[in-house]
């Protein structure tokens, strides 16, 4: 039997599953992932953790995950010096898993997404998977927000919730607080919108985090996740900062019991070790602007980037540029944006090879 034979949802047929190849190549720089390893002493406490988490795994886990919650509260207000409580935290499997449960809660059938275009494509196919209709807002040819087209954009379309990627996943593009701040009016204008911002890469931008906007804005909220700057895309902890209003919202439509105890033991540890992750963060923006550096004295086009990887190009067939780097044993993305590839900062010695495999190819091509 295949899928279109099966009685499946009309709006799944045709549909592929989000995902990037995963291909064992010496140089994996396709999916954003933290090249460092999480530290020993880190391994340990989440051993230490885990196994106390074990003794109670007869029962099931706080529901409420209180004591995380309490931990990233901390965390955020720690770095943003905006001040947080667990009431406006709340955490998932993952940060596609918060944005799931937030577009089953505001979104749905019936209902509508908008994000700007090209962007994180879990965005669509979450919207999708949730029956709320997407819908493709506009993007400048330098990948900016452009605010006239995009206040236009939402005049004409009326979402229920507006996507708003910051830093850019697949371009690298930060947004200014003014520009979300524009944003989000003008979405209310129309009537109540939920505004989420997706900062899952923060960590890596020259540009404040927007948790300041909270305040007096109960229809924001703030995407974060542990799969980054964390370096623990392995453990699937995302969080969302918002109105203690919305927090309690998402409680209608998440499964009990989702996020398991050793998942709230292990990033309950990786909390205790935020400063030793926060200095690999910044090695990898230092090797971020050295690639950018380095292609643009290749001569390509390379767009500024805020976040743990770079878009590059123009080619005229990205895909050839693809394979090409796969021969040479490194792997990077195709997000299908025309003309352009995108690759993560690794460690200095994953860049070098990068690099070196890009001067070769282009000579080749
Ligand atoms: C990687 C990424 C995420 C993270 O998703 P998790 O489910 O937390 O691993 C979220 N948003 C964007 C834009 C991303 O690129």
């Amino acid at each position: 039997m295949k899928i279109d034979d099966l009685p499946i949802r009309a709006e799944l047929r045709g549909q592929s599953p989000y995902g990037a190849p995963q291909l064992t190549v010496p140089v994996q720089l396709n999916t954003n992932e933290n090249p460092y390893p999480l530290p020993e002493p880190l391994v340990a406490r989440i051993a230490e953790r885990v196994a106390e988490a074990a003794r109670h795994l007869n029962r099931y886990p706080d529901r409420d995950a209180v004591e995380l919650r309490e931990g990233l509260a901390a965390y955020l207000t720690r770095t943003s010096g905006h001040p947080l409580t667990r009431e406006q935290v709340w955490a998932a499997n993952g940060s596609n898993e918060v944005i799931q449960q937030l577009l089953q809660t505001f979104g749905g059938p019936g209902r509508s997404a908008l994000g700007f275009e090209p962007s994180y494509q879990m965005h669509e196919l979450i919207s999708r998977g949730t029956g709320t209709r997407w819908i493709a807002g506009p993007r400048r040819a330098d990948f900016t927000i452009d605010l006239d087209a995009a206040v236009a954009a939402l005049a004409e379309h009326r979402p229920d919730v507006l996507f708003v990627c910051s830093p850019n996943n697949p371009t690298g593009t930060a947004v200014a607080a003014e520009t979300v701040l524009r944003l989000y009016e003008a979405a209310q204008a129309v009537k109540p919108v939920l505004v989420v911002v997706d900062e899952a890469y923060v960590e890596f931008s020259h540009r404040e985090s927007l948790l300041g906007l909270l305040t007096g804005r109960p229809l924001l909220v703030v995407t974060r996740t542990m799969s980054k700057a964390f370096g623990a895309a392995g453990l699937r902890l995302g969080y969302l900062a918002a109105d203690p209003a919305v927090v309690d919202a998402v409680q209608l439509v998440r499964l009990p019991y989702h996020l398991s105890a050793v998942t709230q033991a292990t990033a309950l540890a990786c909390l205790e070790h935020t400063d030793t992750l926060l200095g690999y963060v910044q090695r990898l923006k230092q090797e971020r602007d050295r690639v950018v550096g380095a292609l643009r004295a290749l001569g390509l086009e390379v767009t500024d980037s805020d976040s743990n990887f770079v878009q590059f190009g123009v080619f005229e067939d990205p895909q050839a540029v693809w394979r090409a780097l796969l021969d040479h044993g490194v792997l990077v993305r195709n997000n299908g944006v025309p003309g352009r590839l995108r690759v993560t900062a690794g460690t200095p010695e994953e860049n070098d090879a990068f690099l070196a495999a890009v001067a070769t190819v282009i000579k080749e091509l």
